[in-house]
Order: C-alpha cells, then structure tokens, then sequence
C-alpha cells in the first residue's frame, strides 16, 4: 500500500470524525466528546499531511530545508497555540477567535498567491496543470484570494471592535452600499480579465480591493450585531480554507473547510432570526439599514439603588425568580456565586430559573458554558423564548451584568441601533434587580430605559462582589 493511498483512508478517517465532532457540539451533554473528536481527527489529518509531504508521491519528497521549516513552523505554531488557549479568559475568547479567522484569511491569501507564483516561475508550458486547466487554475487562484481577503481584513476589525480597540459603531460612509457593489464589480471584472491574461497587477489590484470590502463591510455594522459578523467570518474563513484546498489539491482542506463554512453560514442564519435581522443585509455590510439616529441620550429621569441585604430579603420572601445574566456576568465570574445564591434558594422552596438571550456575552452560548462551568442543573436555563411569557408571573429578576439583552428600546424606539431585536421582558416582573458598576451603556452603545423604570432597582459594584454580600445576608 502506498503512502498516497494510506493517507487518503487517514483523510476519510478525520473527514468522519469532524463531522461526529460538529454533531457532539450541538448539545451540552455531549460537548466534550465532541471536542475529542475535533483533536483526534486533526491530529490524524496532520499526521497523514506531514507523511504525504515527506513522501512527494511521484514528485519526489522535501527537500531537508522543507522538512526544517515545516518542524519549526508545526512546534512553533502549537507552542503557541497552546499557550494562548491556556492563558485567555472567557471575556477574551470572542476576539481570540477573531484573530483565529483572519489567519485562516491570510493563509487563504497566501496559498493564492503562491498558487500564481508557482505557475509563473516554471512559465505555463512547464507547468504540471494542463494546458487547458489553467484557466481553471487561475479562477481558483483568484476566488481563493477573494475569500481569505474579505476574511483578513473583516476578522481584524471584528477582533478590533470586540476587544474595544476601535469604537462598536457602525461607520457609515456616505453611499457605503454603492461604494460596497462597485468594489464586488470591479473584482468581478478582475476575476474575468485574470482568468483570460493572468497578469500580476491583476492579482495585486484584486488583493487591494477585496482587502478594503472585508474593512469595510465589517467596519459598517454596529456593535449589537457583531454576534452575526463572528458567526459569518467564522463562515467565510471555511470557505478560505475550501479554496485552498482546491489550489493545494488537498480533499480533507475542502471537506473541512466547507464543514465550517457551511455550520457557520446556518448559525448566521439562526442568529439573525434570533435577533430579527435580515441576513442578506447583515452579510452585505448592513445593506438597506438606515444610520441609527438615536442613542436614547434623551433625559430617562432618575434610577433608584438598592443594598445587597435588601436584596436578599427580597429574594427570602419571593416564590419565583428569574435570573438574566450577560456579558459582566463574565468579565466579573460572578457565575460561581450565582450558582451557590440558586442552590440555596431552591432549597428554600423558591423557585429559580436562568433566562438567556441568544446574544447574550461576546459568544453564541456564552452564558450556558459559564453556568454549565458552575454546575447549574440544565433543566432551569431557559433560552429567551422560553422564558419571556412566564415573566409577568415573576416576583425577582435579577439582571447580572446584562444590559442591551433587556433593553425595552428595542421594542419601543424604532430609531434606536437595537430596534427590532427581541429582548428578554425584564420589565415585566414584580421587581427588577439590576447589577452593574456604573449607568454605563452597553456593547451597542445606548442608553437603557430600563434602570429608570419604576420597578427597578440599581445594585451598583462588582457582580461578584454583590452577590456575595447577598449570599452573606441570606
Ligand atoms: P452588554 O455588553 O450589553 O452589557 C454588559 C454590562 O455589564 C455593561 O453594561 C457593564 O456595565 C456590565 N458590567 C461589565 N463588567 C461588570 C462587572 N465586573 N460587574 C458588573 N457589571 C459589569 O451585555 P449583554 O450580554 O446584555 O449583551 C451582549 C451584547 O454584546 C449585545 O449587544 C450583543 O449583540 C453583543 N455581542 C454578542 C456576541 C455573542 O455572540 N453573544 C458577539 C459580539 C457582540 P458597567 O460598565 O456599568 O458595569
């Protein structure tokens, strides 16, 4: 048996494990295995790549310096990965996978690139592609450098925005969704003009401009939609990773990259029906959506606080609450505490419930890993829908951390940058708790009407902190 054919069994083997892996991180209960699954196809994948680039097949193997660099940049790369994936808090995982995407970008880019370089070195007579296949080659060439583009520059403005290097808002430039068509035009006409005389300024031109679309089309939507933009770079860095695939002549790139593409292209999908977007509009750099014009800066009157040990008493004498927890739950870890308040109530006999927003945190499920962290039973975490209905029968709500999740001008102020997202009905039960350090906005930007309303009560501090002076008086 041959190396080749040996591999291509590996191939199949990881092809099969990725996709139980997908399966396994579609539920709590099987996440873990899942994410086994994940590790052990990868390594098999690099084990069989490794062995057919040292092999050559009939091309000969690599050259010692190949084989060198190959070692460094594999002992390199995980070295570092390693220590990135120990060190990074859960608040810092949404920009970490960010930058995670636009390297799959850039290597999509550079695999382009070379996939030109390659054929122009040796002139096309001498190359090992068909004559008649070089057009093909040279399609492929640029669609791959069009893809890892847009996913370079798109995922490090998402890793900008969501570690608050750069402001959340959307930048509308004037006639952005023109300026957006033009360029998706021009590469059209580049991509024609490429595969009919594949000249270098042809390649350099097209790099340039889709690098600027990905700026852009990211750069132009606003900070409470950025959960859509993760999932589609998350999407588009598959689809990177297909295209490379096809110019490396790699089955298990194309199969796995279009396993990402596609999984990430339906959890966009979900995501903009969860928030009430409309895809196409999201996907198209916030195509049709007008610049919102208000931030609710207008005067919302006064907000009331409250101490951790009128808190507790509350809680003490309710019969139902429902917690709503969202980004500051994590940046404080409250989730602990939270877990150990929950415990301790239900044995009083009341009875507590977890309300989660699809968007809540920096993460799609954010807020279920850290409570499945803190070993809160999954049978009272209720996903937004849920939930919403049984609030006005809610004595407590406590708001931990959360902010534009429960903002009731997504509902009321149809000029506001959330107008139209579907929130959880905070509002709507008898008393509402809301832990926060400050009257701060949230992700998005605005104010929340929320804190003013008569039924609530600011608890300002750590979350982590309060709730433990709460656990205390209880
Ligand atoms: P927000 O980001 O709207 O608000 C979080 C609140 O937590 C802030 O108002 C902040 O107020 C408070 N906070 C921060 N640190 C602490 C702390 N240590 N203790 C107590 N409070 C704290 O949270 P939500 O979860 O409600 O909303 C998520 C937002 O993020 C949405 O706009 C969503 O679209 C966006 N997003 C979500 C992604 C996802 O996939 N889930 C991905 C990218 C963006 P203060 O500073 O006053 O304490």
């Amino acid at each position: 048996m041959t190396i080749e054919s040996l591999a291509t069994g590996a191939y199949l083997v990881a092809a099969l494990l990725f996709i139980m892996s997908l399966a396994g991180l579609s539920k709590h209960e099987t996440g873990k295995q899942g994410i086994w699954y994940g590790i052990v196809g990868m390594a098999i994948a690099l084990i069989a790549t490794i062995a057919l680039a040292l092999d050559g097949g009939d091309h000969g193997g690599m050259t010692t310096i190949g084989i060198a660099l190959m070692v460094v940049a594999v002992i390199l790369g995980a070295s570092i990965g390693l220590w990135r994936a120990k060190v990074v808090e859960m608040t810092g995982m949404p920009e970490l996978i960010a930058l995670l995407h636009s390297f799959v970008g850039l290597a999509a880019v550079l695999v382009a690139w070379n996939g030109y370089l390659m054929v122009e070195a040796v002139g096309d007579a001498q190359t090992e592609i068909a004559p008649d296949l070089l057009g093909i080659h040279h399609g492929e060439v640029i669609v791959g450098l069009f893809i890892g583009a847009v996913t370079f520059t798109g995922s490090i403005v998402a890793y900008l925005k969501l570690s608050a290097r750069i402001n959340s808002k959307p930048m509308m430039l004037p006639g952005k969704n023109a300026l957006n068509i033009g360029a998706l035009v021009v590469l059209l006409g580049l991509t024609v003009w490429f595969v009919i005389t594949p000249e270098l300024w042809i390649l350099i031109a097209a790099t340039i401009v889709a690098l600027l679309l990905g700026w852009h089309l990211v750069a132009s939507i606003g900070g409470g939609d950025m959960p859509v933009v993760v999932s589609m770079l998350n999407s588009y860095s598959g689809w990177a990773a297909a295209a490379s695939g096809f110019l490396l002549n790699n089955n298990l790139l194309i199969i796995t990259g279009a396993l990402v593409g596609s999984s990430g292209a339906y959890l966009s999908y979900i995501m903009c029906e969860a928030m009430n977007r409309s895809f196409i509009s999201v996907i198209a750099g916030g195509f049709g959506m007008e610049a919102p014009s208000s931030g609710g800066d207008a005067d919302q009157g006064e907000h009331r606080e409250v101490s951790a040990e009128d808190v507790a008493e509350m809680l003490a004498g309710a019969s139902s609450v429902v917690i709503t927890p969202g980004y500051g739950m994590a940046v404080a870890q409250a989730q602990y505490p939270v877990a150990e308040i929950t415990r301790i109530l239900r044995e009083k006999g009341v009875n507590v419930r977890f309300g989660i927003h699809p968007v809540a945190g920096r993460l799609p499920g954010h807020m279920n890993v850290l409570l499945a962290e803190a070993k809160v039973p999954y049978d009272i975490v209720l996903e937004m829908d849920e939930i919403n209905d049984d609030l006005s029968d809610t004595d407590v709500v406590l708001v931990i951390g959360a902010n534009d999740t429960v903002n009731p001008a997504a509902e009321d102020d149809p000029t506001s940058p959330i107008a139209g997202m579907p929130v959880i009905r905070v509002w709507e039960a008898g008393n509402v708790i809301v832990f926060k350090r400050s009257m701060a906005v949230g992700y998005a930007g605005v104010q929340n009407p929320l804190f003013f309303k008569d039924n609530t009560s600011m608890l300002f501090g750590d979350a982590k902190e309060r709730v433990e002076d709460i656990l205390k008086a209880l």
